[in-house]
């Protein structure tokens, strides 16, 4: 915990100028600096630097923020060690608040399993440049499989002699404690008989796994023998420094480029991504050891929202790909996938072709995940309607795994394309899905009320990776209709993080024929909203709105930063918490085929979030309505009540029909 103090201190001492300028070489323009963007490829600079608001701001990638948003998107590093990275720049101590010992011996103990690790690291690699046996077998293998000697020892690849214990012994030797090579996962100790004690590793090609700051917290070992018998890998196990399912083989080695590439590839193991690499291609990781989990997917997420999976063609590997693409949908990313062809993985393909051969296979083989369940599956449904319907549904699932709506749509519209079904009965399948799911995960969470409560599920939907679909959530199911949060956040994330695209809106010429006039997304928004007079339950909400239609009234368009960086925090807040999602527009305008009609996308998901909200306050109308007719006091007002009541339902029809949804009662 850093005082909040010192935190006041830091963030008035640090410059903007200077931060950014310890990574970015800056050159004045007016009351601005202006340089090269460090969070995206560019020629000509357009990233702009304000000292006197202490901000940034791209105008090619649209990241901005002030001093320590920009350490943190820099160094992939989280609030607290922000302030620490910046402390230490301007030489403020941090008078921490103290550990407690238990603490303090904690840290001392993983300290010691790091450098455990590193000895073991360094031991394996002089024993395959230097010892005989490294040499003649281990260095001879990865020769023989073509690693070239740059690969092998950017890898830090080692080799771990025959015998029973001759790391143990080298460590025991220069002082290293059997408690920590044991904790480490290099030494197995007999539990009754301490002094029994051998290495895990014997002889075998070692590969070294790293964190993302490279230090070694864990190894994999091949043995050369053909021998079936023995385990072809052996890996280290869950120690206090390496937890399996928190750890992407080569991330470290990966990240510039990812982030660079704006793209991660995944691949199953350790020698396909030295492959990649040798070949030269650095934006790739493996979940070695593991099959993928979430925790590796928001890891990667830290670098890029876009992932393209690489596994071979054999069923184990197809298997494993419909998993991972479910995964990562979930979690609000893109998913691509490669295929390999019969037999061969991105470690044998990359063997046999040249680098650039590699590079033009990737390109044009790469399929989004509708394109890749269809193409696997189809071939055997040709004629078969039955399968076809099996088929539909299977790719269904996945697109009900997508939190963000307009993400869904997108996908929607393809598959109809290619399966050659209406939009309508997909979307009619897809709502039944996520229902469905929602169902599934209220019964979860209600089982389970001490970690998660349905409110929080609901509200919270993109920490679950589930955002609850307002016209796929039976009302029925539903507390009494209390608000329209739901709705509103719903409008407000629109505006916010869509509202300067331009769509076509409808209008009508000098004399008066239908056409279209190009408008900024927010401008439709403001206008439906104003329509009816609407008055968000939630202020922040409200604020934003109002503030937003005031800047447009006025002829600007304001930026998302404008309300990141509000002087109101409730507002700043809201914000935040609407556009620190992981999906952007450019990241499917850049991977998707349908860009060229984006602008219709968005003009219908603005169009159906108007008409969700207006459609919510109308059924709450309604609900008030019941309650005033039960209470009424004369005919009179019974019949006015009525009229009310009829009024309402046609104004429900109408709304209903333009969701596109006919209503049931
Ligand atoms: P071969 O030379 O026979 O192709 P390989 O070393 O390439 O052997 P594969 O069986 O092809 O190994 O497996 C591909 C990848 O999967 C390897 O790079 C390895 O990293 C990973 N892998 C396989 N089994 C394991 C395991 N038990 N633990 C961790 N990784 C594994
Ligand atoms: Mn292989």
């Amino acid at each position: 915990m850093i005082p909040k103090e010192t935190v006041d201190l830091i963030l008035d001492t640090s410059r903007i100028d200077e931060v950014v300028g310890d990574f970015v070489s800056l050159k004045k323009r007016g009351a601005n600096m202006i340089g090269l963007c460090p969070f995206h490829n560019e020629k000509t600079p357009s990233f702009n630097v304000n000292p006197a608001r202490g901000i940034y701001k791209c105008f090619g990638c649209g990241k901005g923020g002030n001093s320590v948003n920009f350490v943190m998107e820099h160094e992939h590093i989280s609030y607290p060690d922000a302030l620490r990275w910046l402390a230490k720049k301007y030489n403020i101590t941090i008078a921490e608040e103290q550990k407690s010992d238990e603490q303090q011996a904690r840290d001392n103990e993983r300290e010691s399993l790091f450098v455990v690790c590193g000895f073991a690291q360094k031991y394996y690699t002089q024993q395959l440049h230097e010892s005989e046996s490294g040499k003649a077998i281990g260095l001879t293998y990865f020769t023989e499989r073509g690693f070239r000697p740059d690969i092998i020892e950017k890898f830090q690849l080692g080799f771990s002699p025959e015998g029973w214990r001759p790391l143990t012994d080298a460590a025991l030797q220069a002082s290293y404690k059997i408690e920590y090579l044991v904790k480490a996962g290099l030494t197995i100790q007999n539990e009754e008989n301490p002094d029994k004690y051998f290495d895990r590793f014997r002889d075998r090609v070692i590969f070294p796994v790293h964190n993302v700051s490279g230090r070694v917290i864990a190894f994999g070992g091949r043995t050369l023998k053909s021998d079936k018998k023995i385990a072809k890998y052996i890996n280290s196990p869950e120690t206090d420094i390496y937890h399996k399912s928190n750890v992407l083989y080569g991330l470290y080695f990966a990240k510039k480029q990812i982030i660079q590439d704006d793209v991660c590839f995944l691949v199953e193991g350790y020698t396909d991504v030295i492959s990649m690499h040798q070949a030269g291609i650095e934006n790739v990781v493996a979940s070695s050891g593991t099959s993928l989990t979430v925790e590796q997917i928001r890891l990667i997420r830290r670098y890029t929202s876009n992932v393209t999976i690489l596994y071979d063609g054999d069923p184990a590997g197809i298997k494993a790909s419909f998993r991972g693409i479910d995964l990562i949908l979930e979690e609000g990313m893109n998913v691509r996938v490669l295929l390999f062809p019969d037999n061969e993985d991105p470690d044998s393909y990359s063997k046999r072709v040249s680098s650039e051969e590699l590079k033009e296979f990737i390109r044009h083989n790469t399929k989004d995940f509708i394109q890749f369940k269809t193409q696997l599956l189809v071939g055997d449904t040709q004629g078969d309607p039955i399968r076809k319907a099996m088929l539909i549904r299977e790719i269904v699932e996945s697109i009900a795994l997508i939190p963000d709506s307009i993400t869904r749509s997108v996908y929607v519209k393809e598959c109809s394309r290619i399966m050659d079904v209406e939009e309508q009965s997909l979307l009619n399948e897809l709502n039944k899905i996520r229902r469905k799911n929602f169902e599934k995960r209220k019964d979860e969470s209600a089982r389970k009320p001490e970690i998660q409560h349905p409110e929080t599920t609901e509200h919270d939907g993109h920490e679950t990776g589930f955002v609850p679909d307002i016209s796929a959530k039976p009302e029925e199911t539903v507390s009494p209709i209390i608000n329209c949060e739901a709705q509103e956040r719903e409008i407000i994330r629109l505006m916010l993080n869509y509202g300067t695209q331009q769509i076509d809106a409808d209008s009508e010429d000098e004399e008066g024929r239908p056409t279209t006039v190009p408008v900024p997304l927010a401008e439709l928004l403001v206008h439906e909203i104003r329509q009816d007079q609407i008055i968000f339950g939630d202020t922040a909400a409200q604020n934003i709105f109002e503030e937003y239609a005031r800047l447009l009234d006025s002829g600007t368009v304001p930026d998302l930063n404008y309300f990141t960086h509000h002087p109101q925090a409730e507002i700043s807040k809201y914000t935040i918490d609407m556009v620190s999602i992981p999906y952007s527009l450019s990241n499917w305008e850049r991977h998707f085929i349908y860009v060229q009609t984006e602008d219709m996308i968005l003009k219908n998901a603005a169009l159906h979030g108007v008409y969700a909200l207006k459609l919510r306050r109308i059924e709450m109308m309604l609900h008030e309505n019941q309650k005033e007719l039960r209470n009424a006091a004369n005919e009179e007002e019974l019949l006015r009540i009525l009229q009310q009541t009829q009024q309402l339902l046609e104004a429900k029809k109408y709304f209903s029909g333009m969701l596109g949804r006919v209503v049931v009662r």
